[in-house]
């Protein structure tokens, strides 16, 4: 058996240094201090396509191609001279004159007295790395370039949702989500939009197409619209920890196109049908108040002659013709109203589904704009940027919603109200939806702020209206499950607060009648 040899006894006998030198995949060579070569390995003969015979003797510089900058062989010197050790990246010219790129290692050897005695310079051809790491630069450059210049924003997500790639149109939509990072409330708002289920469903597929998020923006700025897709991807570790061992990196790259103008003209296609829709409806709306406020009005005398015939009956025998009198009056009076109530026109049935308030305020306000526009009322509208859904009548609730405006529009005209201003918000409040809508009117004075839901109420001159507005407002909300009511006097104005619940479970598109089997 060969005896172990300890650590600290062992220096390689010259022989084998000579062996690793002649075996060294890297060129070796010796100069003398003013970089006359003097010894070469067989490396440097294969890299460089000079024999030992041919360069000994040579100074290093038959290596150079020339083009290496000056300061770089200063730098070179500087540091060698001083017997400091230098390393970098030459061009150099092999013997056939094709040039490569040398990653070169000097390292002065001291005598005795720190005097240069020798150099020893190790050097590679590291030109096919160089270009690799080239082309890959240039390939992400060309690809960054290309993101950056892409008309949609595009957002890289590592696991953690932290952006590590964006491009020019993501870095615009800063602006819209003023202090928060875009991507946040965009994801935030797509897994409150698809629910638990579809979100899960949409990882498990690692991708989801072009899902459509609304965002509600202050002042007279229509709401923003966002088509968003995404797809999830794997991408193995370029460290060294994962040579061996595949570990793995998951992304999830979003693209996001803002689809507002898009949205617009839909909504303009959409507010002509629904003008059209509305008049039909404000037509027997109209039709349902008036008669309403017939069969009131005939109610009042049929009533009190029910009531004298009552108190006769008692009195005076039958037969008597005051008796009969008053029995066909009632009679007649009571045909009357039946006829009036049979006559009044039925409401289309509507169905029930999810709504976004903010979206039937858009609709309302436009289509209120040329009313507003001609009573010289401003509009500060004040949505709330997210609103979750509530289930209701959409036609119902534009309709009461309008009504209140009209109202508001109405009491700051005629009023002659110099500053005439409609603030209009809505703020999710728990489990409820909040909407002010707050004028600069005369305000409704504190003992009539229970009377003017009465039916046929009115506090304006002349009653040129039924009165009928407020109270079929709040059936409308009553039926939502909401309240409508008077807001605490500020200022001189009127304001007016609805509260309608919000959908328990996002989502469903079950109509109430459903949802209660
Ligand atoms: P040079 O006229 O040789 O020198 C350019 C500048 O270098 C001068 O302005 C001066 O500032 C400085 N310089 C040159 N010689 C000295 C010196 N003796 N003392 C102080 N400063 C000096 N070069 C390559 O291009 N490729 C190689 O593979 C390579 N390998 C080398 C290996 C070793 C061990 C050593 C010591 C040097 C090596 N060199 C190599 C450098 C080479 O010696 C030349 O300096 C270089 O090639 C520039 O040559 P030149 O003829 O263009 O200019």
């Amino acid at each position: 058996m060969p005896q172990s040899i300890e650590p600290q006894c062992f220096a390689p006998p010259p022989i084998l240094l000579q062996e690793l030198v002649n075996a060294a995949p890297l060129a070796i060579s010796i100069t003398d201090p003013k970089a006359h070569i003097l010894y070469v390995n067989p490396a440097f003969t294969r890299i460089t396509g000079y024999s030992a015979d041919e360069v000994l003797g040579k100074n290093s510089s038959l290596l150079s191609y020339q083009v290496t900058p000056p300061e770089v062989y200063q730098q070179l010197w500087q540091n060698i001279s001083h017997g400091q050790p230098w390393n970098g990246r030459l061009v150099n010219r092999r013997k056939d004159g094709s040039r490569y790129i040398a990653e070169l290692a000097v390292s002065p050897i001291l005598d005795d007295y720190s005097e240069v005695r020798f150099f020893l310079g190790i050097h590679s051809d590291v030109t096919e790395i160089y270009e690799l790491t080239e082309r890959l630069q240039n390939q992400k450059r060309l690809t960054e370039t290309m993101i950056d210049l892409a008309p949609v924003a595009v957002v890289l997500l590592d696991e953690k949702n932290e952006v590590v790639l964006d491009n020019h149109e993501y870095r615009k939509l800063m602006g819209q989500f003023g202090q928060e990072e875009p991507v946040k409330a965009l994801l935030t708002a797509l897994q409150d939009d698809l629910g638990e289920a579809s979100w899960s469903a949409a990882c498990a597929a690692q991708s989801f197409d072009e899902h459509i998020l609304r965002f509600d923006q202050a002042g007279g700025v229509g709401p923003k619209w966002y088509a968003i897709s995404g797809q999830w991807f794997v991408q193995n570790t370029a460290s060294a920890d994962g040579y061996f061992t595949t570990s793995s990196q998951q992304y999830l790259l979003l693209v996001v196109t803002d689809v507002s103008q898009l949205k617009q003209q839909q909504q303009q296609q959409w507010l002509t049908a629904l003008r059209a829709m509305l008049s039909e409806g404000e037509l027997v709306s109209r039709l349902r108040e008036t008669l309403s406020a017939a069969a009131y009005k005939l109610a009042e005398p049929v009533n009190l002659i029910a009531a004298a015939e009552k108190r006769a009956a008692g009195r005076i025998p039958a037969g008597d013709p005051l008796l009969v009198a008053l029995h066909e009056a009632r009679q007649q009076g009571e045909m009357a109203l039946q006829t009036l109530q049979a006559a009044m026109p039925a409401h289309a049935p509507e169905a029930w589904r999810p709504l976004n308030i903010n979206e039937i305020l858009q609709d309302v306000l436009m289509l209120s704009t040329e009313k507003m526009l001609a009573a010289g009322v401003i509009v500060d509208w004040q949505p709330a940027m997210r609103l979750p859904s509530i289930s209701g009548q959409a036609t119902a609730l534009r309709g009461a919603l309008t009504q209140l405006i009209n109202n508001a529009v109405d009491a700051m005209q005629e009023a002659r109200s110099r500053h005439r201003e409609l603030q209009l918000s809505t703020q999710e409040n728990g489990e409820w939806i909040e909407v002010r809508i707050t004028d600069t009117g005369p305000g409704i004075p504190e003992h009539l702020r229970l009377r003017v839901f009465e039916p046929f109420f009115t506090t304006r001159p002349g009653g040129a209206r039924a009165g009928m507005g407020l109270t079929l407002a709040q059936e409308t909300i009553q039926r939502h499950e909401g309240c409508l009511e008077i807001g605490a006097s500020i200022h001189d104005g009127c304001q007016i607060i609805v509260r309608i619940p919000t959908l328990p479970v996002t989502h469903s598109d079950m109509s109430k009648e459903e949802q209660h089997g």
